[in-house]
């Protein structure tokens, strides 16, 4: 297990061809990373600072469902990583392009998420009692601390619940324990009984203006999806829920939204 060989095997195994993907998939292991591409990305608009991670429970009770869902075209989701039980990691989507995690969101004055966030699932079927092993969350910790390499003005780390928009749309991640990641020494934004205030408006002004495309780019997302019938597709976001439903608890707060 580990073993680079190991690696480029699994790489090719889950590739991008969707539903007809290769099987077994065999997670990585603590701390290892294969890769899963998922279909489901776009760019991020020119001059994107990403400065956010957005943590997520799958719903689901295991990695290999998550990796199976995000390689399917059809589901129209994805995240960039998703991080099992043991630790095990796996990357759906490079951290320079947009994955479609965070849907309708919002982050102290700074709609959608997906432009300038990574976001990051965790395999928990998100009922409030299913544990978050210790494997796990170190992992977690470990991961945001090298995304933070990558990506120096990382500041904030959030949860889906936070930033969904409207307010009562998502629960995840349910329970975790976020105290302990605050050796991070990252803003950790997730206590939903405090609302910090949003950013200045001359801060909210450049990051608008660093993301100046974003409405067109938000233009043809909306010509794809966002309640458009897609010949052939059942309804996004639906389709999503509707997966998530049937592999995990059922718990995540339904919704016709789409996460992208
Ligand atoms: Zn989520």
């Amino acid at each position: 297990m580990g073993s680079p060989q190991i690696l480029a095997w699994a790489a090719i195994a889950i590739g991008p061809q969707g539903p007809g993907l290769v099987e077994p998939f065999v997670d990585p292991g603590y701390g290892k990373v294969v890769w899963a591409q998922s279909p489901n990305f776009n760019q991020r608009p020119p001059g994107t600072v990403v400065d956010t991670v957005v943590l997520h429970h799958t719903a689901g009770p295991n990695l290999v469902g998550t990796v199976r869902w995000f390689a399917n075209p059809e589901s129209r989701v994805s995240s960039h990583f998703t991080v099992g039980k043991d630790g095990s990691i796996v990357q759906h989507v490079s951290t320079f392009a947009r994955a479609w995690h965070a849907g309708e969101s919002i982050l102290l004055g700074r709609p959608n998420l997906n432009h300038y966030s990574i976001g990051i699932e965790m395999v928990n079927i998100g009922d409030g009692k299913d544990p978050w092993p210790k494997e796990q969350v170190e992992v977690v910790g470990f991961l945001i601390a090298h995304l933070r390499k990558r990506f120096p003005q990382l500041r904030y780390v959030t949860s889906h619940e936070f930033v969904a928009v409207p307010k009562g749309r998502k629960p995840d991640p349910k329970g975790f324990p976020w105290k302990s990641l605050e050796h991070l020494g990252l803003e950790l934004i997730y206590d939903m009984s405090k609302r910090p205030e949003p950013l200045s408006e001359a801060i909210l002004s450049a990051h608008r203006k660093r993301q100046g495309t974003s409405q067109s780019l938000e233009q043809q997302e909306s010509n794809v999806g966002l309640g458009l019938a897609v010949p052939g597709l059942p309804a996004e976001g639906e389709a999503a829920e509707s997966r998530f439903h049937r592999e995990g608890s059922g718990k995540d707060t339904p919704t016709r939204s789409v996460d992208r």
